[in-house]
């Protein structure tokens, strides 16, 4: 089937084949995973937030505690040597208003006695004259001949008018070979010259269960009174009595505060806090290590940390199956609006051929019945002229009998041809009407153009010279009838063909190959 060769001169144009529907617009699976990625990043900004956030918490935490701690612990200390200095005033205020005497030294006795039974830091009072030696104690048994005028604290006081307390450096005590802290005070005779040293020893072993009572877990709480080591918990005996220089060094002049360094003393790394007696040397330490506060974060981080990743691995599964269904409904859709458009071409195809002749191509005479009815309105409505032209071979019979059907079905093909070269306005229309009948429907044009259509197609199929033994002419030809009206109200399509078709009864009458025009173009084209 030749379709180039219908359009435009049949006026088969509108059956044009569908296009493909418009692909639908490809889904962004990017912002998804945008979004997801998104969602990763801020879970894992979010992590790493709380961990560091938790570490700073729990260091503050430890601060706290430890600042307390100390701050407790200190106090404790200066309660301790505060009542032992008052101890030291009553005795010095008794010295000094009285003589010192044997008699008074002998009273004296059982009163010093009776301070260190009462107060449980005080381990004893000694008392020295202006030549360091001993001369009363609260001690039972003593040596009589011994001189104290060479430790610092006697000569201190020797050379020292204040009135004030000092607290020594932790040192053995002579009398009791345990560790004290002296605390001493000068006695003045009644011209304020030197007349000797009221001294009382603190027990380290008494600071030492203080400390002990204060629970420091894996922490330490670390002593030190004028600049040397006086107690520690856990204890460290060796250190006792020890310059803390190091730890100076460190903390600064400041009275409170804290921190993070290693130990000078056992070199562990640890959160320290520290507080400094507001009236004596003293120092506190509370310390806890790095391993005994960040224990619990550490594990606590990682399976934080642990189920984050996790969940941005979930996350990532995530996109990969929603990525893959999403391709997966691509494919489908692209699938279905493959199979939409064939399946509509194959229609159109379908629609096309059902209103084709399949011998000469021409649209069939269902087709010209459609388009007739179509244009006779189109014409009423518009009040212009529409012409019918029947064509009809001439003497074909014979043609089939003297060269055979198949010959005949060519030669009609070839007739149908020539009449195409001739009608080709798109709203003209060439159809076959049946057997070896053929009709040209020709619209706005009248009674004498139809005509002049005619006898164009008989004389292209003349042109044609098939050879036609049966035929008067010797060749192929047409005989045509045409009417031409413009449609009235009272007009019918099917008095326009018949009168064509009368048209061409009298061409053939009149000796073929030749047009015949109907009579009249009335509405009721009579013949
Ligand atoms: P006239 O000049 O009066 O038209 O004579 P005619 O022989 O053409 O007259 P008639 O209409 O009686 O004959 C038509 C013949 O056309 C009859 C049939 O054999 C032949 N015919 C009709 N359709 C076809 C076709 O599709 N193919 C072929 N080969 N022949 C056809
Ligand atoms: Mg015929
Ligand atoms: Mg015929």
């Amino acid at each position: 089937m030749n379709e180039e060769l219908l359009e435009p001169t049949t006026g088969f144009s509108e059956f044009a084949e569908p296009r493909d529907p418009p692909e639908s617009p490809r889904p962004r699976t990017f912002i998804a995973r945008w979004l997801i990625g998104f969602v990763g990043l801020a879970l894992l900004a979010t992590n790493v937030w709380l961990v560091v956030t938790t570490r700073k918490h729990e260091i503050a935490q430890t601060h706290l505690v430890n600042t307390n701690l100390a701050r407790a612990m200190s106090d404790r200390v200066e309660v301790s040597i505060a009542q032992v200095e008052h101890i030291l005033d009553s005795l010095v205020h008794a010295l000094e208003r009285d003589e010192i005497t044997n008699d008074l030294l002998l009273d004296l006795q059982p009163v010093l006695v009776n301070h260190v039974a009462r107060t449980d830091q005080l381990q004893g009072l000694f008392l020295y004259n202006a030549g360091g030696a001993l001369i009363a104690t609260s001690e039972p048994l003593w040596d009589e001949g011994s001189n104290n005028s060479d430790r610092p604290y006697f000569l201190h006081h020797r050379s020292n008018s204040s009135g004030s307390a000092l607290v020594g450096a932790p040192i053995i005590s002579r009398s009791s070979g345990k560790w004290v802290v002296p605390i001493s005070r000068r006695i003045n005779d009644a011209d304020g010259g030197f007349e000797g040293v009221v001294l009382a020893t603190l027990s380290l072993e008494h600071l030492r269960l203080v400390l002990e009572r204060f629970d420091v877990g894996e922490g330490a709480v670390t002593l030190s009174i004028a600049g040397h080591y006086a107690a520690r918990h856990p204890l460290i005996a060796s250190d006792i009595g020890k310059p803390a220089d190091a730890v100076e060094l460190v903390l600064g002049k400041t009275s409170a505060g804290f921190g993070d360094a290693p130990s000078p003393i056992d070199g562990v790394p640890r959160f320290y806090s520290f507080e400094r007696g507001r009236t004596y040397p003293v120092l506190v330490i509370a310390s806890s290590s790095h391993d005994e506060v960040l224990s619990a974060w550490r594990v606590s981080s990682w399976l934080q940390t642990l189920w984050v990743l996790l969940l941005c691995a979930a996350l990532l599964g995530g996109l990969r199956v929603i990525r893959r269904a999403l391709r997966q409904r691509l494919r489908a859709e692209k699938e279905l609006r493959e199979a939409h458009g064939a399946l509509a071409l194959a229609n159109a195809r379908l629609q096309k051929l059902a209103q084709l002749d399949g011998l000469t191509g021409l649209p069939n005479r269902g087709y010209f019945d459609r388009r007739l009815e179509r244009s006779f309105k189109q014409a009423q409505r518009d009040g212009t002229a529409l012409a019918v032209i029947m064509v009809d071979v001439d003497f074909f019979k014979q043609f089939n009998d003297t060269y055979g059907h198949v010959k005949g079905d060519s030669c009609l093909v070839r007739v149908a041809a020539a009449l195409r070269t001739v009608v080709r306005r798109p709203e003209d229309l060439v159809a076959r009407y049946g057997g070896e009948e053929m009709v040209i429907l020709l619209r706005g044009t009248d009674l004498e153009g139809a005509g002049a259509v005619a006898e164009a197609c008989r004389g292209a199929v003349k042109d044609l010279a098939i050879a036609h033994a049966g035929s008067t002419m010797g060749i192929v030809t047409v005989s045509l009838g045409v009417a031409a009206l413009v449609p009235g109200p009272q007009s019918t399509s099917t008095a326009l063909v018949s009168a064509a078709d009368k048209a061409l009864y009298r061409a053939k009458q009149q000796g073929r190959n030749q047009v015949a025009r109907s009579f009249s173009s009335d509405p009721k084209l009579g013949a």
